[in-house]
C-alpha cells in the first residue's frame, strides 16, 4: 500500500554561508524551483542555516512567502538560564523555525552528545513546537561487524524515551551512516531501506503501526542528484538529510525534484 508520508529534503549546512550568502542561497533555490513549476505540495524543501542565518531567512521566507522551511542544526536541552552559547528551543521557535536537528553524528562525536542528551533535545523541541530531525547511525566498525540494525535501534529507543505516541508521530528520523556522511560513500539503497525500515519497525514496536506510518524517515550521506532517486525508491525512505550537495541551490533544487529523474541515472 502506497503511504501518504510526505518526502522532506532537509539541507544542513553546518557551519556555511553567512546571513548574506544564505539569502542569496535561499532566493536562489525558490527561484529555481518556482521556475520549474515544481510542486512544492509533492515535497517538502527545507534549509538548515547556521543559528546567525536564521533571523535572515525568516525575513526573506516571509516577505516573499517562499515555500521553503528553515530549520535550526541544533536546539539546546535547557528553556533558558546560565548556559553560555546555547540556544532554546523558544528562542527558535520566534524565529520561525520549524525543524531542529537533533543528535547529528558531528555532535555526537565532536561534541560527545549521547542517547540521554540528545533525549532531552527532543523533548525540548517538541514542547516548542519544533519537529526534531532525530540522526541515528552507525560507524564503519559497526557496520564492518554487521551491528547496523541492532546499533541504531538502540539510538532510537534513547531518542524517544519518555516521548508521547503523539509527538513520536510527528517527529522525523534520519538514518546517516556516518561512514558515508561527507565521505563520497553512500550506502546502497538496500543498505538505507535495511534500516530505514527497522527504524520504522522499531517505532511500530514501541507505540503503534498508526505512529510508525506517519513518521518520516530519511536517508543521509553523500546524497546527489545522481544518487537521490534509487534511493527515494525504496520503500522506508521518505526524504534525505543532504550536507555539502545542499549548498549549491541548483544541485538542491536538482534533488527535491528527484521524482522527475530515472531511478537508476
Ligand atoms: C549531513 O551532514 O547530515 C550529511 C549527510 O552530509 P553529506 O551529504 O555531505 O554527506
Amino acid at each position: 500500500m502506497a503511504n501518504t508520508r510526505t518526502p522532506l529534503m532537509a539541507g544542513n549546512w553546518k557551519m556555511n554561508l553567512d546571513h548574506h550568502q544564505a539569502t542569496h542561497l535561499v532566493q536562489k533555490l525558490a527561484w529555481t524551483l518556482k521556475d520549474a513549476k515544481h510542486d512544492f505540495s509533492a515535497v517538502e524543501v527545507v534549509v538548515v542555516p547556521p543559528f546567525t542565518d536564521l533571523r535572515s531567512v525568516q525575513t526573506l521566507v516571509d516577505a516573499d512567502r517562499l515555500e521553503v522551511g528553515y530549520g535550526a542544526q541544533d536546539v539546546s536541552a535547557h528553556s533558558k538560564g546560565a548556559y553560555t552559547g546555547e540556544i532554546s528551543a523558544t528562542m527558535l521557535s520566534k524565529l520561525g523555525v520549524s525543524y531542529a536537528v537533533v543528535g547529528h553524528s558531528e555532535r555526537r562525536q565532536l561534541h560527545a552528545e549521547d542517547d540521554a542528551l540528545v533525549g532531552a533535545k527532543v523533548k525540548a523541541a517538541l514542547g516548542a513546537d519544533i519537529i526534531p530531525i532525530i540522526c541515528v547511525g552507525e560507524g564503519l566498525e559497526i557496520r564492518r561487524a554487521g551491528d547496523q540494525v541492532s546499533y541504531t535501534l538502540a539510538q532510537v529507543d534513547g531518542a524517544f524515551d519518555g516521548i508521547s505516541a503523539e509527538d513520536a508521530a510527528r517527529s522525523v528520523i534520519a538514518y546517516e551512516p556516518v561512514w558515508a556522511i561527507g565521505t563520497g560513500e553512500v550506502a546502497t539503497p538496500d543498505d538505507a531501506q535495511e534500516v530505514c525500515g527497522a527504524i520504522r519497525g522499531r517505532l511500530a514496536e514501541l507505540y503503534s503501526a498508526e505512529v510508525a506510518d506517519a513518521v518520516r524517515v530519511l536517508y543521509g550521506g553523500s546524497v546527489k542528484s545522481s544518487n537521490v532517486a534509487s534511493i527515494m525508491a525504496k520503500h522506508d525512505v521518505d526524504g534525505a538529510l543532504v550536507g555539502g550537495a545542499s549548498l549549491e541551490a541548483e544541485e538542491f533544487a536538482a534533488i527535491a525534484r528527484y521524482q522527475s529523474h530515472q531511478v537508476g541515472l
